[in-house]
């Protein structure tokens, strides 16, 4: 059988234009933002794959919708229309309107946390783990082992490990666990999907020992499509059933709707139990916004509203994950060390065994972010020791567990030939990758160090050789 090539099912009606910079341009822009990509001007970018989140191209639809907004500050129409789409697909009846995820992770983990207070997920993504940490309370990873082998087929790789969940609860006593938190898909660990046996499994664990269980929903409907795919007994079921099904099992989830909700900002918390709805409510009114707006305007409402109807539309989600599909496997074939399977919203890039000259305290990752960037204008994020490396007591880091680059696909944004020029740049890369050279920090903030600090590449390893 012929199979076509699979085309984006949307057709362009406004354009943006991109600035077509030169290497050399690059190099200044880059050392102008001390080798942080984060610190770049968006116009000196030519394919920005720094994240999914807030990236995506809105529909003639959302935008209509953007017109229809009503603004008013209590009871608005656009608020209720989000309500009920929201309270439609999580099955939760109070739902907690806020401008971006972390603001409901603040809102939840600052109730829940605090000092010996302990949260497990699969992976804790960073503005989660930093809610949870700055709460005094520690976050712990316990995604399956197959999940730490990059090259390592699984089709459920974001899966929690049970058994260890359960040594841990018993290990700390269930009294002070704050919750259980499923990130789907895993976005940290590779983007990787989480099976419904799998949420099932951890639902049945919290309701034993009386934990909270929730779900960071960011990506449910990529996640749902690769439960429809690979999991038995779901081929027959609709994108938004699975979700659904998913969903139900949770007492709450946070969502970011910058990633699944097809927008440009918003977020929301959705919970079961009154008692905790109303508290996280209190916090809502006096840091976000009253109840029904949260930080968002009403247009933002209606648009978020109709990209989570969008979202699990199936020509949208089968372009959408095979897209990702065409570039990982384009990267894979030529030899590019990539976290296999291929996950939904992005390719993550082993850059450990891209360079593997450059040691963990060099920061593997970020050289090969930077050397992307000067090479062709693509900027990328360093997912390892830079976003998630500690200090030992002498000051030593301590490596993530690995060093990747992640490279995320904007959602209806780019297009095949954009891909292209990316697996063109890698080959280059490949070619030169002797020649990278590792980095240094500089200057660092205490949280999320990744967005702000400050680095100096070091010499190249022939370079330090070199006699004077
Ligand atoms: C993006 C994201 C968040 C935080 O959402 P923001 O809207 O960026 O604040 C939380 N968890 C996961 C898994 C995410 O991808």
């Amino acid at each position: 059988m012929h199979h076509k090539v699979t085309i984006e099912p949307f057709r362009i009606k406004v354009v943006e234009q991109i600035r077509l910079t030169t290497e050399e341009e690059r190099n200044d822009f880059l050392k102008a933002a001390y080798y942080n990509p984060f610190l770049l001007n968006s116009d000196q970018v030519i394919i920005d794959l720094l994240t999914d989140s807030g990236t995506s191209a809105m529909s003639a639809e959302q935008w209509a919708g953007i017109m229809r907004g009503d603004e008013s500050y209590a009871g608005a129409r656009s608020w209720r229309r989000m309500e009920a789409e929201i309270q439609d697909l999580t099955g939760c009846p109070y739902i907690l309107p806020t401008h971006q995820g972390r603001a409901a992770e603040h809102l939840l983990y600052n109730h829940l946390g605090g000092p010996g207070k302990v949260f497990i997920s699969n992976t804790h993504f960073d503005t989660t783990r930093a809610n949870i940490e700055f709460s005094k309370a520690t976050a712990i990873d316990c995604p399956i082992e197959e999940s730490r082998h990059p090259g390592l087929l699984h089709p459920f790789k974001g899966n929690l490990d049970t058994q260890k969940l359960v040594e841990r609860i018993e290990h700390y006593g269930p009294e002070n666990i704050g919750a259980v938190i499923l990130t789907v898909t895993n976005n940290s660990g590779g983007g990787q999907p989480v099976s419904m046996q799998n949420a099932r499994d951890l639902a049945a664990i919290c309701r034993k020992y009386g934990i909270l269980f929730l779900l960071d929903a960011c990506r449910i409907a990529e996640n749902a499509y690769f439960i429809h795919r690979r999991e038995e007994g779901y081929a027959h079921k609709s994108y938004r059933a699975i979700a659904q099904e998913m969903f139900a099992l949770a007492d709450g989830a946070i969502m970011s709707a910058k990633k699944d909700g097809l927008v440009n900002m918003g977020g929301f918390l959705a919970l079961r139990d009154l008692d905790l709805a109303l508290k996280c409510r209190t916090v809502l009114i006096i840091t976000e916004g009253y109840a029904t707006y949260g930080g968002l305007s009403g247009r933002d409402m209606e648009a978020i509203a109709i990209g989570l109807r969008e979202i699990f539309e199936p020509d949208y989600l089968h372009y959408r994950i095979k897209s990702t599909a065409y570039l990982g496997d384009k990267l894979h074939d030529m030899g590019v060390p990539i976290i296999r399977p291929v996950g939904g919203h992005a390719i993550y890039v082993d850059a450990k065994a891209f360079y593997p000259h450059i040691p963990p305290e060099q920061f593997p990752g970020q050289a090969l972010v930077c050397e992307l960037y000067l090479k062709s204008g693509i900027r990328s994020c360093e997912i390892g020791s830079v976003m998630f490396g500690k200090y030992d007591e002498d000051g030593k880091l301590i490596p993530a567990p690995m060093e990747l680059v992640r490279l995320a696909i904007p959602r209806r944004v780019y297009t095949q030939s954009h891909m292209d020029y990316v697996a063109e740049t890698f080959a280059e890369l490949l070619r030169e990758r002797r020649q990278a050279s590792g980095y240094r920090i500089t200057e660092e903030p205490p949280f999320l160090r990744h967005f702000t600090a400050r680095f100096e590449r070091l010499p190249a390893r022939e370079e330090a050789t070199r006699p004077a």
